[in-house]
């Protein structure tokens, strides 16, 4: 027999759940035990909706490692429950919070889609509608009882993107996320089409939910004329447990001695240094150039072909989850979900 899937909405803010207020004319979060009223359509879908709040609901740019632990143990109570989860998040840190809980929820063999929207759910050309629905429905969709993209994914517009690889590249469009190194895992039109080769297979292992996280890590950009005084504090600062470091080009810094001695320095004392490149689209390669070379040669790590936000989050898990280095270091190394090829 089939049943109807059942889908918890989870609502933690942002500005797809605004409405304007009638007399000020302020955009304010609407209660969701309205939505029926904002969203008819709702009732059409053949689904079992369930709705969670947060309290208080933030705009993504408050978001932090507090709230992803919450969110995480809200999936992981309700796992058994449901047979997929939406997150409606606000877009601006919303690739932080996939990638994040991509490492958090380890053997997740179900599906969560994070969406929001450009224009507020209240406004008449809003994008929200639609990416809800389309969500709603990508998070039922089984085959075989078993669900067909079993990760965490972000939905906007009309793709479906891995979580740990979508990057945040526009303030404006609708379309407003990239996976500059890979293919989406749904294209949507009039049919949503998988791309079921580039989607992670189910392991059908428990799910176990790591909410432990290292938050004394940074992002340290560089830019041409980025001198010593600035950096040499960042990097001698013992709190500091690893870096990404967002480089140039293909993974290229500087090859000046004062630059390499204040990252050997810090590595010796076990600082964790991971390179990433400022570019969307291509690899870290510590081999082809003497500016990247550089680096290899003192311990920095290539992060490969891993995004800012997917490289933060990674290193928040690991050494949230590994005491020794080595393992730490091994663990960036390789793919934990997909996130580098
Ligand atoms: N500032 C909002 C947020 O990220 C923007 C959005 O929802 O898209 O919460």
């Amino acid at each position: 027999m089939n049943t109807a899937a059942s889908i918890l909405i989870i609502y933690t803010g942002g500005t797809i759940g605004m409405i304007k207020d009638q007399e000020s004319g302020a955009l304010k979060p609407f209660n969701f035990e309205n939505i029926y009223e904002q969203i008819p359509d709702l009732k059409l879908l053949q689904y079992e909706l369930e709705f969670y709040c947060f309290d208080p609901l933030i705009d993504s740019s408050n978001m932090d490692p507090l709230v992803w632990q919450q969110l995480a143990n809200v999936i992981k109570h309700n796992y058994e429950t449901y047979d997929g989860f939406v997150i409606l998040h606000g877009s601006d840190t919303m690739a932080y919070t996939a990638s994040a809980l991509s490492f958090m929820l380890e053997n997740l063999n179900k599906t969560v889609v994070l969406t929001g929207s450009q224009l507020p759910l209240g406004f008449l050309r809003s994008d929200g509608r639609d990416n809800l629905i389309t969500s709603i429905e990508i998070a039922a969709a089984k085959e075989d009882e078993t669900p067909v993209v079993p990760e965490v994914c972000i939905y906007f517009e009309n793709q479906l993107l891995r979580g740990n690889r979508a990057v945040k590249y526009s303030s404006e469009n609708f379309n407003a996320f990239v996976s500059g190194n890979y293919q989406a895992l749904a294209e949507v039109g009039i049919y949503i089409k998988y791309n079921r080769e580039k989607i992670r297979k189910p392991n059908f292992k428990k799910l176990k939910v790591q909410t432990e996280l290292e938050t004394n890590v940074g992002i340290v950009k560089l830019f041409p004329g980025i001198n010593e005084h600035i950096l040499k504090p960042i990097f001698e600062n013992e709190i500091i447990k690893a870096i990404v470091l967002e480089t140039f080009g293909s993974g290229n810094a500087s090859s000046e001695e004062w630059f390499l001695n204040i990252l050997e320095k810090a590595i010796k004392r076990g600082l964790i240094v991971l390179n990433v490149s400022q570019c969307i689209t291509g690899s870290v390669d510590q081999s082809t150039y003497e500016t990247g070379m550089g680096l290899e040669k003192i311990g920095v790590i290539s992060g490969r072909d891993i995004s800012t936000e997917a490289a933060i989050t990674k290193l928040m898990y690991v050494l949230g989850k590994e005491s020794s280095r080595e393992v730490a270091i091994n663990k960036l190394n390789i793919s934990l979900r997909g996130e580098i090829d």
